[in-house]
């Protein structure tokens, strides 16, 4: 088959393919458990269902302005007065059809072949690819300490005459880890001053723990939003467990704004009306939700580090925010694609490899589904590897025994 270069370097989504080996294997009857997944379990909020269903009951469904309804831009701004401290105007506001969508098309309109884009590791598995279909060349930063926060020294050795952008996506996808209030300050003045651009990927900002509070990278720069290299990208997948809905949105200076939206006249014309009411409706709806949604998934973050802490070995750095954490595995292999392999295979259960977010030896484990599926993940992956752990167990209605001590 005659493909291009480009489209053949490109890697299959490792999260979408698991997800997709996982649901085969439920149909056929097999119990997984799913810690690979990255969406919460509820249902999405009564105002979003409402909203979307009044848009598909007029029959009149037609194409939307390419940069978003401008109702739902303006809950998008009153989103962004409330959360970041900053006010912005319409034409600083671009919806797309998910915050996936908004990285891209910031990609595809900032960066000429050969440019830079500095990454942090561990990074989210898309960022490098999106980079590459770009003609972009993907740098990444790996904290020296062996932690999950970059320092600046180490951000500034990589950035060369070519670096036109840093991905700063905190709480982070997939170690959980927020940067400090300091950091965010430091890269914000360092992108400024440098003319680099900064996109602060901020899906997962409202999800922190222990008291946390979202930053707001717009408080550490006295440039206006035209002058400034800030661009934030967020949206509604995460934040009210919206997922399929696909909608996300960009907050940029006004001229990239009107690049990014001639990029996706061309290519989308503008994202799915009836799932932009959807977004307008939970973005103005009861906000009760999102911080009960934050409640279930910070109990179950609790749950798995105390189940984790039982695990022989395993160290995991614990995470601030997000549905993920990232703990250390070498003790039992350096070979992440291995091992989650042969954990679904063993143990049925499925994690995602730390070697697809730059952090090999490290498997991801979501926490955002059900407490028994994370008590019952964790204890059959010690019960796959953990020579402290009951040599006994059932998955499903079958009792299976260790073999191998
Ligand atoms: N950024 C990060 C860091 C994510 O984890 C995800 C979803 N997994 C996205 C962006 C994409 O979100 P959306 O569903 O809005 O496309």
């Amino acid at each position: 088959m005659s493909v291009s270069h480009l489209a053949k370097s490109i890697a299959e989504s490792p999260t979408l393919a698991l997800n997709e080996r996982a649901r085969i294997l439920r149909e056929r009857g097999e119990a997984v458990v799913h810690l690979g997944i990255g969406e919460p379990k509820n249902k999405a909020p009564v105002t979003a269902i409402l909203s979307a269903a009044s848009r598909l009951a007029t029959g009149d469904i037609k194409y939307s302005p390419s940069d978003g309804i401008p109702s739902l831009k303006k809950a998008i701004i009153r989103y962004t007065e409330e959360n970041y401290g900053k006010m912005v105007e319409p034409e600083n506001v671009i919806v797309s059809s998910g915050a996936k969508q908004s990285v891209f098309n910031i990609l595809y309109t900032i960066l000429n072949p050969q440019d830079e884009v500095i990454l942090l590791a561990p990074y989210w598995v898309s960022y490098p690819e999106m980079v590459k279909m770009v003609y972009g060349v993907p740098v990444v930063v790996t904290p020296e300490d062996g932690g999950f926060r970059p320092r600046m020294v180490e951000i500034e050795r990589a950035v060369s005459s070519y670096t036109k952008a840093v991905i700063v996506n905190s709480p982070n996808n997939p170690s959980g880890v927020m940067y400090s209030e300091e950091f965010i300050a430091a890269i914000v003045e360092y992108c400024e001053r440098k003319g680099i651009y900064l996109i602060l990927d901020d899906i997962y900002h409202k999800l922190v723990f222990n008291g946390k509070r979202p930053t707001s990278a717009y408080k550490h720069t006295t440039k206006d939003i035209e002058d400034s290299k800030i661009i934030v990208v967020n949206g509604i997948s995460k934040l009210y467990g919206m997922t399929g809905f696909r909608i996300g949105w960009t907050i940029a200076p006004r001229e990239l704004v009107q690049i990014m939206n001639n990029v996706q006249a061309q290519t989308t014309s503008c994202a799915s009306t009836i799932l932009q009411a959807a977004a307008e409706g939970a973005l103005l709806g009861q906000q009760g939700l999102v911080e009960s949604l934050r409640l279930t998934i910070e109990n179950n973050r609790n749950l798995m580090m105390q189940e984790l802490r039982a695990f022989t070995g395993i160290k995991c750095v614990p995470p601030d925010g997000t549905f993920y954490c990232l703990p250390d595995f070498r003790a039992y292999s350096n070979d992440s694609v291995a091992l989650s392999k042969s954990l679904l295979d063993k143990a049925l259960v499925v994690t995602v490899p730390g070697k697809e977010f730059g952090m090999e030896g490290h498997l991801r484990l979501s926490y955002a589904g059900t407490v028994k599926d994370v008590t019952e993940g964790i204890a059959r992956i010690r019960w796959a590897l953990d020579p402290n752990a009951p040599n006994e167990i059932y998955i499903g209605d079958k009792k299976l025994i260790r073999d191998w001590q």
